[in-house]
């Protein structure tokens, strides 16, 4: 792969599972920036913010120091220093995190955080999977493929109840992934919404290898 391959959509689509997938099999770099605002998400709580305040989240996340793995394999996530890979899944932050990812300062830094690594990345390795919400609209509108996953909720729900043991029955799963759509649609700063020129699958009914074979029939290796 030479370049970016730009994945968005809402959760429980299997966005971070294919992504991976299909940064290893390319052997490119891989960048989760979902877990950038998770982990800018963090550091707003811990430093016992309101989510609500966008100036004081906005200083907080300008502060933090935030370094993040670029290798599929490699999940590691460290907050001033420290690996929060596992808290950043928990259900404090997946209930605060619209809210922090509205601010529009806070996108900004993160959206510069993200160009920085896809930069250094390409002049590494040559190639990068991005995955989010707003990567083939705003942070990588340029990218060589753009690809926009969707599943119906009633999936979505039951691959997030699979994946995260602490919110327990598919039903509190699919109530936590419509809210979270909802919010990540209709916020005023890069909202939700498949670019243009993206591909558009649906993998209600595909397995993780489905997906996989579909996406690779549009990829220069
Ligand atoms: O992908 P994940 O579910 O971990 O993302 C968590 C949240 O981070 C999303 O619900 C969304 O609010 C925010 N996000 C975003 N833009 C991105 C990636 C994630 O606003 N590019």
């Amino acid at each position: 792969l030479r370049g970016v391959v730009a994945m968005d959509g809402p959760s429980g689509t299997g966005k971070s599972t294919v992504a991976r997938r299909l940064a290893s099999t390319l052997g490119a770099g891989y960048l989760d920036t979902g877990a950038m605002y998770r982990a800018a998400t963090l550091s707003v709580l811990r430093a016992r913010v309101d989510v609500t305040d966008a100036e004081m989240t906005a200083t907080v996340v300008e502060r933090m120091r935030l370094e993040i793995s670029d290798e599929p394999g490699v999940a590691a996530v460290h907050l001033d220093g420290e690996d929060v890979a596992v808290e950043i899944r928990g259900p404090e932050v997946t209930t605060a995190v619209s809210a922090v990812s509205a601010v529009p300062r806070v996108r900004e830094l993160l959206c510069d955080q993200q160009r920085a690594i896809i930069e250094r990345v390409l002049d590494d390795r040559g190639g990068i999977v991005v995955e989010g919400r707003d990567i083939g609209t705003v942070v990588a509108p340029d990218a060589e493929l753009k690809v926009y996953l969707t599943a119906s909720p009633d999936a979505r729900a039951r691959r997030r109840a699979t994946q995260d043991g602490r919110l327990s029955t598919v039903d509190a799963v699919l109530a936590d992934v419509e809210r979270r759509d909802r919010l990540d649609s209709s916020r005023a700063a890069a909202p939700l919404r498949r670019a243009d020129d993206a591909i558009e699958l649906d993998t209600t009914a595909l397995d993780v290898d489905g997906v996989l074979a579909a996406l690779l029939s549009n990829v220069d290796e």
